[in-house]
């Protein structure tokens, strides 16, 4: 048993002072114990010991990143000079093409590490890794043929992250057009090869989920195909869809319907899946959502960068859909930055304060707090996210001095974090219980 000793700790309770954590062989939290059963139990010399560093301290749940590109970290301050003529998604989506061209093994390997330790450091301690840089640059596959995929794993390894992959298929450019020439290294010939890759992968026993790209890129059969092998064997669903109005209208051209529409026909949506972003979804399709259980990522730092709008928050939250999020293009690294942008656009879209929040009484910090954690960790179909006994031990530490917080209380600091604080303030991180980050 291992033990840690912070001066306070968030529990589905709320916060609590004065308890004992303490992690098993397995690297799940034990027991929260009080001092009275610290005492009762003889366990003063193993608290005292697991103070350490942890005095000035609070714990929370670590933060899930539930939607990660990790390649387009290359791209972070390179694509915001002129790319076309008109500046979009779509001119950006060249830009992110022309640095897919550029992956090899090592090179993806060596940008995994970089950027895995950039989200260990603000507190994510897993990452789901939508990756569909598959094969080799012109379409052919490696002589292994989950070898990128593997990459990602080994850098998850060498980094001590938490890593969900979600294998992406790909198929097509758009609706009833072949794949370009930059995208054909995403593409399997069939949605059989694809699934033949997902079975190498699960038969080494790493976390997985499947994740076809888009209704653009993916085929009504293959989608079909997909949801059927995802609930046969419960394996989480992750697929982008209605990011940008004109996916939305060549949907409607092809199919006679909007992409939600389209996925709840093909029986994609359901409580293993989680649809990213949403932005444009309309009343039917938000429903279709709530009524299958599905959740939301949301992306709100990429949504920002890259003009997609401002996702209905006050029709997701009155569906109850919950919602999750993720760094997308990891343009930036910071879950209070990424979970105040959410609580911030939709205030501006709204023309209101506190959208967020869970009832008339409450602040927007636990909520805020519950997207980052625990609907990420559902959303990868993990055991985390939540601090209480039974759960994996994927932990952070902030530091209840530093100035960005000064003039906190109990009451109110979840909101000085999500508000005033920057990811600066996480001290240290576990994941398994095994510590893998300290400032
Ligand atoms: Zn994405």
């Amino acid at each position: 048993m291992r033990y840690l000793w912070p001066d306070y700790v968030y529990t589905p309770h709320g916060w609590q002072r004065d308890i004992l954590v303490a992690i098993d062989e397995h690297g799940c939290i034990a027991e929260l114990l009080s001092r009275a059963e610290v005492e009762a139990r003889g366990l003063q010399a193993e608290a005292e010991a697991a103070r350490g560093s942890l005095s000035g301290k609070a714990l929370l749940p670590g933060f899930v990143n539930a939607h990660s590109h990790v390649f387009q970290r290359a791209l972070r301050g390179q694509a915001q000079r002129p790319i076309g003529g008109h500046d979009t998604f779509w001119s950006w989506r060249q830009a992110m093409y022309a640095e897919a061209r550029r992956l090899d093994p090592e090179r993806l390997y060596q940008l995994a590490c970089a950027t895995y330790r950039e989200m260990l450091a603000a507190g994510y301690t897993t990452v789901g890794e939508f990756h569909y840089v598959h094969h080799q640059p012109d379409g052919r596959p490696y002589a292994a043929p989950n070898l990128m995929a593997e990459a990602l794993l080994q850098a998850a390894r060498t980094v001590g992250i938490r890593l969900v992959i979600l294998l992406a298929a790909y198929a097509r450019n758009d609706f009833g057009q072949p794949a370009l020439e930059e995208q054909r290294r995403f593409c399997d010939p069939s949605v059989a090869a694809y699934l033949e890759r997902v079975e190498a992968l699960r038969g080494l026993g790493v976390p997985l989920g499947l994740a076809p790209h888009s209704v653009r890129a993916v085929p009504e059969d293959w989608l079909r195909a997909i949801a059927a092998y995802s609930r046969q064997h419960q394996l989480p669903l992750h697929i982008h869809a209605n990011e940008q109005p004109a996916e939305i209208a060549s949907c409607l051209a092809a199919c006679g319907c909007r992409p939600l529409v389209l996925l709840a026909r093909c029986e994609v949506l359901g409580p293993q899946t989680t649809v990213v972003h949403a932005t444009h979804a309309d009343r039917t399709e938000l429903d279709l959502l709530a009524s299958s259980g599905a959740r939301v990522c949301l992306c709100p730092t990429t949504e920002g960068d890259l003009g997609d709008g401002i996702p209905p928050y006050r029709e997701l939250l009155a569906r109850r859909i919950p919602l999750a999020i993720g760094s997308d293009s990891n343009t930036r690294l910071d879950p209070f930055e990424e979970l105040r942008w959410a609580e911030y656009t939709a205030r501006l879209r709204y023309g209101e304060r506190r959208i967020l929040v869970t009832g008339p009484e409450a602040s927007p910090g636990a909520y805020l707090l519950t997207c980052g954690c625990e609907h990420g960790a559902a959303a990868l179909g993990i055991e985390s996210g939540r601090l209480e006994p039974g759960r994996l031990a994927d932990l952070v530490a902030v530091d209840l001095e530093h100035p960005m917080l000064q003039g906190w209380t109990i009451e109110s600091l979840l909101d000085c974090l999500f508000f005033g604080a920057t990811a600066e303030v996480i001290s240290a991180v576990w994941v398994s219980g095994q510590q893998v980050y300290a400032r």
